[in-house]
């Protein structure tokens, strides 16, 4: 028997999330898939979402949740490739396939996207009504909880193709958000040969530590700046800025020829930059933005083990108490918060 109603966390508006019980979605469309959904996980857009007045827009009405994992149930009649019961992850990003940057393979540029779980019903919720071209299938040996991780993964790897970290290359990751401890994570795996990471909260700079930093330093002490040049024999080959505002702390720290990856985001963010450093030192200021084709490497990597979760997933609530999640990643006290439906 299956369910008439389910437990959902939809936005209402002007920084209100209500956890109420609404109809289970149908297949409205030949190539939609009905999922139940496994994991999802909090992001801090879900919290800029939330503040009013709203650091990031939504629609009121949607269910949030742009981070989830689920299992395939029913299919619309023109899908191909999936059965009832696959295991799959969401691309949340829904590109329209007509504009100049979808037909010139920039899909993450396109001038007419729209988010599951932002702006239509994402996965803070016990099914959802996804689109098969959204779909990413991955192995039932992956934990839901690990595998809802693949969203913000795959935006790490678009970032992670474009810097290229070989083998004793030395890092900087400023930010131990679950972003900055993914890309901790994945140039570990890669061999950076020295990880730096800069974080003013303890949780996260612990979690830095688990995550494969060989240094893990707080931007405001003293010296800050020439510890982690000392770290890095005089300036990392690349530096991650994963806070959104920090371009000039990443200029500081890069080597001469070296790459600087702005990932984080801030709409407010306008740094006075020194531009003569960029110019004099050659450096490649590179921005990066959600996922380019990356969803299949990012489950490839969810799949070999190495990203090690216990250093990422601080808190497990289910939908019914999300507030206390979010709580928690406001509060800093959080890294990432999963969430499941019951
Ligand atoms: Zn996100
Ligand atoms: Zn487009």
């Amino acid at each position: 028997m299956r369910d008439k109603t389910m437990p959902a966390a939809v936005f209402e508006g002007e920084g209100k999330l209500s956890v109420k019980e609404v109809p289970v979605p149908a297949i409205g469309q030949p190539d939609e898939v009905l999922l139940r959904v496994d994991a999802a996980s909090i992001c801090g857009t879900d919290v800029h979402i939330l503040e009013a007045p709203p650091g990031h827009p939504a629609t009121p009405g949607a269910i949030l949740g742009h981070e989830y994992t689920g299992t395939v149930l029913e299919m619309g009649s023109a899908v191909q490739g999936l059965k009832a019961g696959d295991r799959v992850v969401i691309d949340p990003n829904l590109t329209c396939g007509k504009c100049r940057y979808c037909r010139s393979g920039m899909p993450n540029m396109c001038q007419s996207m729209t988010t599951l779980g932002i702006f239509i019903n994402g996965g803070f919720a016990k099914y959802n009504v996804a689109p098969a071209s959204a779909l990413h299938k991955i192995s039932e040996d992956v934990p839901a909880d690990i595998a809802a991780l693949a969203e913000p993964l795959s935006c790490v790897v678009n970032g992670t193709q474009k810097v290229r970290v070989q083998p004793g290359e030395s890092v900087a990751v400023l930010g131990a958000g679950p972003i900055g401890l993914l890309f901790t994570q994945v140039f570990a795996a890669a061999g950076a040969g020295r990880i730096v990471v800069s974080e003013i909260a303890k949780v996260r700079a612990e979690a830095a530590a688990k995550s494969g930093a060989h240094v893990v330093l707080d931007p405001h002490e003293p010296g800050f700046v020439q510890h982690a040049l000392d770290e890095t024999g005089g300036g990392a080959d690349v530096v991650v800025d994963a806070v959104g505002t920090l371009l000039p702390t990443a200029l500081d720290l890069v080597r001469r020829g070296g790459k600087v990856l702005l990932f984080g985001m801030n709409q407010q963010a306008a740094p006075p930059v020194r531009q003569n450093t960029i110019t004099r030192y050659e450096i490649s200021v590179l921005g990066t933005y959600i996922a380019k084709y990356t969803f299949p490497p990012a489950i490839r990597v969810l799949e070999s083990g190495a990203v090690n979760a216990d250093a990422l997933i601080t808190h497990r609530v289910n939908i019914a108490n999300i507030h206390e999640g979010l709580d928690a990643m406001r509060s800093g006290e959080a890294v990432k918060v999963i969430v499941t439906p019951d």
